[in-house]
Parts: structure tokens; sequence; C-alpha cells
């Protein structure tokens, strides 16, 4: 009989060591009889050192290969941790992996930035990957290593490419159906894809929970689960908030809102295939495995406590025409469109006659290329280093203490359930000493 399957997501954090990526074997070893697809990421913090890497290649300042040998040394140093009989197999495969990287490097640097991003940073996942299966194969949890190139097809957007549903369809019933008729796991990689002519993309930073998703869709898994360093879903983020508690149970809808604001704990383009689906989502934590975590499925639940997403480093555009025309009326589409050109995220918007004003993600130079893009007919300002509130069933006593040290730029009430600010810090300022004569 044909097993469900079933795929699990673990991300940096619990890859982030030996000691990590042993604990990961643990958990799995209970699943060892199932139909098990598992995704991993870029170990620790592989990505934002990996992002520098491709910043030194293209400001050309001597410091690329370098900070690569750094990479390159705290891999070797897990795997000789992992491998004390130095399993030249997958020492070979990383090396193989690394030596693409210098081959880049060794080229003067692509004209197009993203392109040669995206070329340079996805090989902490193919890293991570080939170390995760080689380990659990040592392991006895024998494990088929899959390129998620072969199965996930994207436009050629690079850093933000879109999935070809049809396509990568396909090819997982060609490429991962087979592989999980045999015996053992299936291990690829998170956050990586591939156009038509095989050049590597990323799916958008954080992507990996969504390329669980993408596999949990096109095999439809039985459930689907991610594997964190927090008990699951909490009402706020624990690192910048005390008193939050884990969320048991959540809708799919209500989770889209929280991770589209920016409750960091699940990648926001996550839930939307899943529940296409109707495949539940769980995610739960890796340190205690054994815990309840949250259940994310197409249960509508309506008691609901406060919840709060913080999304730091936001941007508020102004936006007014130069000739006094509204803003609504004649200029939305050139405005939306090149919004869309630029893959922007609005997370805010307002408008007034003749102005309008847009709260999104100050990430890249996206901001600064959408106000060039459009600074011929209108007047652009921009007010940086600002935070996006988002509060769902939000209490008057939540809001006080949200607003203290804030000045309010921009706020929203959706329905009865949802208050949305733009905020900023209050500047604080002391009194002078006066000289006393
Ligand atoms: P991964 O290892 O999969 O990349 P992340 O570090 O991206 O995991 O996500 C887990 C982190 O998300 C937690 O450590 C926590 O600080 C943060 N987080 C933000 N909002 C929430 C929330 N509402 N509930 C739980 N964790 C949250
Ligand atoms: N490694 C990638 C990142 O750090 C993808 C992920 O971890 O989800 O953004
Ligand atoms: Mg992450």
């Amino acid at each position: 009989m044909k097993r469900p399957v079933r795929v699990f997501k673990f991300g940096g954090s619990s890859l982030k060591d030996a000691a990590a990526i042993q604990n990961v074997a643990n958990i799995l070893r209970d699943f060892k009889d199932e139909s098990l697809v598992v995704v991993v990421s870029a170990m620790g913090k592989t990505t934002n050192a990996m992002e520098t890497v491709v910043e030194a290649h293209a400001a050309q300042n001597g410091k690329a290969f370098d900070l690569l040998n750094e990479i390159k040394a705290q891999h070797y140093r897990i795997m000789d941790e992992l491998f004390p009989s130095q399993n030249e197999e997958v020492y070979a495969a990383v090396n193989d992996v690394f030596v693409e990287v210098e081959w880049v490097l060794e080229e003067p640097p692509h004209d197009n930035y993203d392109y040669m991003y995206d070329q340079i940073v996805s090989i902490g996942e193919l890293v991570s990957s080939k170390i995760v299966s080689a380990f659990l194969n040592q392991m006895e949890l024998p494990t088929a290593w899959l390129d998620a190139r072969d199965v996930i097809l994207t436009d050629d957007i690079f850093r933000e490419g879109w999935v070809q549903w049809e396509q990568t369809q396909e090819r997982a019933t060609k490429l991962v159906t087979p592989l999980l008729e045999k015996p053992g796991f299936v291990l690829t990689q998170g956050f990586i894809g591939s156009t038509t002519e095989n050049f590597t993309t990323t799916l958008g930073r954080e992507g990996s929970d969504y390329t669980a998703a993408i596999f949990s869709f096109c095999m439809d898994a039985q459930d689907m689960t991610i594997w964190k360093d927090v008990p699951g879903v909490l009402t706020a983020d624990p690192r910048k908030f005390e008193n939050v508690t884990l969320l048991d149970r959540l809708s799919y809808k209500e989770a889209i809102e929280m991770t589209y604001y920016g409750a960091k704990v699940i990648h926001p383009k996550t839930i939307k295939p899943l529940q296409n689906k109707s495949i539940p989502l769980m995610v739960k934590s890796y340190i205690n495995p054994e815990g309840a975590g949250t259940y994310i499925s197409d249960e509508v639940e309506d008691n609901y406590p406060p919840m709060v997403a913080i999304e730091g480093d936001q941007v508020l555009l102004q936006i007014s025409t130069r000739d006094f025309s509204f803003v609504a009326e004649h200029h939305i589409r050139e405005l939306f469109n090149i919004i869309a050109d630029l893959r922007i995220q609005v997370n805010m918007m307002q408008n007034s006659a003749i102005s309008f004003s847009l709260c999104v993600n100050d990430v890249d130079d996206k901001a600064d290329r959408f106000a060039q893009r459009i600074e011929q007919d209108f007047k652009v300002m921009m007010d940086r280093g600002l935070e996006l509130i988002t509060v769902r069933h939000h209490q008057p006593a939540i809001m006080e203490e949200l607003r203290k040290g804030k000045i309010v730029l921009l706020e929203e009430r959706i329905k009865d359930t949802t208050i949305q600010m733009v905020v900023k810090d209050v500047p604080v300022m002391r009194r002078k000493k006066v000289p006393t004569a």
C-alpha cells in the first residue's frame, strides 16, 4: 500500500553545529519508516555570511576569498566532528560545491547583481544538504539526496523567483515519487530553484519553509512540520516580548495574516499552497520534539488572544503629484505597475486627494529605485528606520503599551480584528545643564 507522504523542514538554527545535526538525526529516527521528504536550510547563519561574499565580490575589495574560506573552514570543522572516520565522499562532494563558487569569484563580477547573488548564496543549502544526508546515512537512516533545482522551476527573476507550478508539479511527480517508493528519506534543499536555462534562483530570504510547502503541495502530503527553536507559534516574538503564550491551533487565515505582517516564525508564502490542498501545518520545537506545538489547519477558531507582529526596517513613502492632479484618479495604475515590477511588498497604504502613502519593507535599494522611477511626475518624501506593528484581536491595554515611546505616523483599522501602525521612536530629549553663574 502507498504510504502517505510527510514533509519536514529544518531551518538554519536546527543545523547550526554538529550537536544540532545529531539532534535532527535523533528526531528523524522516530520517523524511520515513514515516507518523508526532509527540506533543509543552510547551516546557522551561513546565508548571511554568503551575502558578505557576494558584496565583497561585487565591490572587488579583495576580501571575497577570505570570507569564503572562513565559511568553508566552519563547515569543515562541523564535518570533522560528524565524520570522525573522514568520509571521503562527503568531503569531496562539499569541496566540489565550494569550487563552483571559487570559479565565480575568479571571474569579474556579473552585471546582474541578483543573478550573481543567487549563484553564490545558494551553495549554503547545497553544502548543508550534502552534509546532513551523509550524516543520516552514517547513522543508518538511509537518505537519498535530491537536487531541489531539478524539481522547483522558477521564472528568471533572481533573488525572488516565482514558482512555475505546472512544470514543478510534473517534475516532482516524475522525480520524487519513485524516490519515495524506496525505503528511506528523501532529503533536499530549501530556498533554491532553477530557471528553464538551469540557472540557480532563490525564492527570497527565509524561503525554505516555502520550499517545504511546494513539496507538500506537489506530493499531496498528509501533513508538513517545521521544526523551530520555539515551542510553536506564539502570541508574539519571544525575543521581543515577555509573557507570550503558545497558540495551539490556528486557522490558515490567521497564520497568513500574522506571517504576512512580520511574524517571522513562518515564511509568509508557506501557508497558501497548504491551504489550497487542506494540508495541515505543524510548527514544533526541535528542542522539545514531544511538545504539541501549533497545529494550523482549515478549522476555524474564533477565540484568539491578542497577537502582535513587529516588522522592522520599514520605509514610509509619501508621494504627491507635481501637477496637483489627483493621485488615485490619474496615476494609480502607473504606481502599481512599478511596484509589481520591482516586486515590492506593500504593507500599508493610504491615499488622500493629492497624496499617497505607502509603507514598504526597506530591503536592498528597492524604495530608492521606486522613487527614482517616479520622480519626474511625483514628489517623494521618505521616512526610514520605521517599524510596522500589527495587532490582531487587539485589546486597549496592549495598544496602550505598544504606543508607549512611539510616534504613530500612519494607523489603520481593518475590520474589527486588526490594527496596524507605522511608528518611530519618540526622540529622547534631555535637558541641558544650564551653567550656573
Ligand atoms: P529557522 O531556524 O527555521 O530559520 P527562524 O529563526 O527563522 O527559524 O524562526 C524562528 C524564530 O522566529 C524564533 O526564534 C522567534 O524569535 C521568531 N518569531 C517571531 N515571531 C514569532 C512568533 N509569533 N512565534 C514564535 N516565534 C516567533
Ligand atoms: N538559508 C536561507 C536564508 O537564510 C533560507 C532559509 O533559511 O529559509 O534566508
Ligand atoms: Mg530562518
